[in-house]
């Protein structure tokens, strides 16, 4: 740690001052040799693994043919298969076409790229308590300031934040109701003939973990289709069997127009895509789309292992389990300070209020994570008010792991009382 405050950036922090050594199958171990319990996945990002036997294989076996040539120089076969495998597994059976990026915000930056060479129109809108990445665009469409925002301006124009569903704080649950409430807002404020793109997250990440009420994502993508809007669904940390299903938008039978991917795509390695309608997806001139390391060949190879691995092992199935197995050790902790538990698949979360109340709780948060810390348990924290405890195991834990976890975490939240 003292090297890494000497030697790294002081705006690059950690959760937590433990050096991995080693990681799979929901443990890390340290340079100490102790074992954590990761209930984080590096972000949602090791859905299967953080050395999946068939992941390493397929990436050993391409590091040692080739480690780049530059998709945009000399193509290679791992690119378009990554690309057929996206447009078949994501929502929708329209003629698809997909790029390839290295990050999650550089792939939403695509997305409104494309949208924009499509609509030949300039606003793009996003909601209160997105996360859509650091940089300059992708900041301007996320909504929290600190950490992320603050001194970072001027950000980039023609970006616009509406209200969204937040059925625990809005108190609406007829989604279309909250739907027709942020249409008002776009219509009255933007005007769909300057709106090249909607942006959304399924389900909300780092703002805390957030369903929106059911009909809500439904009657917004409507609403695009009928006014030339393109609708983009941001599942760089829904999607790949996340929440349950393959992607977030699939439980309401949504099919977005672009959606964007990244974190459980590659089995831990850096890729991201945009999947979307073959008429949107080829508005951009040739040439106008790519990047030096777009779709590497061994972050390619890692993640047609990786969906091999959520397909053959039954990873969405397996999210649907944790979801039940967690959700009932939740539910099962009487403490009036757990204001709400939700989200779907292993995307769960529990949001800290004061007692009795919805007053948001920060602190507890903080507390309850740092005491989980200390015995061993990674757990991360989110949401706008930073009151939101967030569980994203691998989907490859055991149950004695989780059953493990959440025995520490609920000793930790009684300690706070
Ligand atoms: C993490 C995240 C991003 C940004 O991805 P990076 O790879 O960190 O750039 C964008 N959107 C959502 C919903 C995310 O969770």
């Amino acid at each position: 740690m003292a090297r890494k405050v000497s030697a790294v950036a002081g705006g690059v922090g950690t959760t937590m001052p433990v050096f991995a050594a080693a990681a799979d199958g929901g443990i890390i171990v340290d340079v100490d040799g102790n074992q954590l319990i990761d209930l984080g996945s590096g972000i949602a990002v090791t859905t299967v693994g953080a050395a999946n036997p068939r992941v390493v294989a397929a990436v050993t076996e391409q590091v040692a043919a080739f480690t780049h040539t530059c998709f945009m120089v000399t193509p290679y076969d791992g690119y378009v298969a990554v690309a057929e495998a996206l447009n078949r597994l994501t929502p929708g059976d329209h003629d698809k076409r997909t790029a390839l990026f290295n990050s999650g915000a550089e792939a939403v930056e695509n997305a409104v790229k494309i949208a924009r060479a499509y609509t030949k129109k300039d606003a793009v809108v996003v909601f209160d308590h997105a996360y859509h990445g650091r940089t300059n665009l992708t900041l301007a469409m996320t909504a929290k300031n600190k950490p992320y925002k603050h001194t970072f301006g001027p950000f980039a124009p023609e970006v616009y934040r509406v209200g969204g569903s937040y059925p625990y704080r809005d108190n609406e649950r007829d989604g279309a109701v909250a739907a027709a409430r942020a249409l008002d807002q776009i219509e009255k404020q933007i005007g769909a003939d300057n709106l090249a793109a909607l942006v959304i997250e399924p389900v909300q990440g780092e703002g805390g973990f957030i369903e929106p009420a059911p009909g809500f994502l439904p009657a917004l993508a409507a609403w695009c289709r009928d006014n030339g809007v393109v609708f983009v669904a941001d599942e760089v940390q829904t999607g790949f069997a996340r929440t349950g299903d393959m992607f977030a938008s699939d439980r309401e039978g949504v099919a977005p127009d672009l959606i964007v991917t990244a974190k459980g795509i590659a089995g831990g390695l850096p890729l991201s895509a945009v999947t979307g309608r073959a008429e949107i997806m080829s508005a951009p001139h040739e040439g106008g789309l790519g990047g030096t390391y777009g779709g590497n060949p061994i972050a390619c190879a890692a993640a047609l292992a990786a969906i091999e691995t959520i397909e053959q092992d039954g990873l969405v199935e397996r999210a649907r389990e944790i979801e039940t197995l967690v959700k009932a050790r939740l539910g099962n902790i009487e403490d009036d300070r757990i204001g709400d538990i939700r989200g779907r698949g292993a995307m769960l979360a529990v949001e800290l209020v004061n007692s009795g109340g919805t007053e948001p709780d920060p602190q507890l948060a903080k507390d309850v994570a740092k005491a989980a810390h200390a015995q061993g348990v990674i757990v991360l924290t989110c949401g706008t008010y930073g009151n939101v405890l967030r569980f994203l195991p691998p989907l490859t834990i055991s149950d004695a792991l989780l059953d493990d976890a959440f025995d520490v975490l609920a000793a930790a939240l009684e300690a706070t009382r």
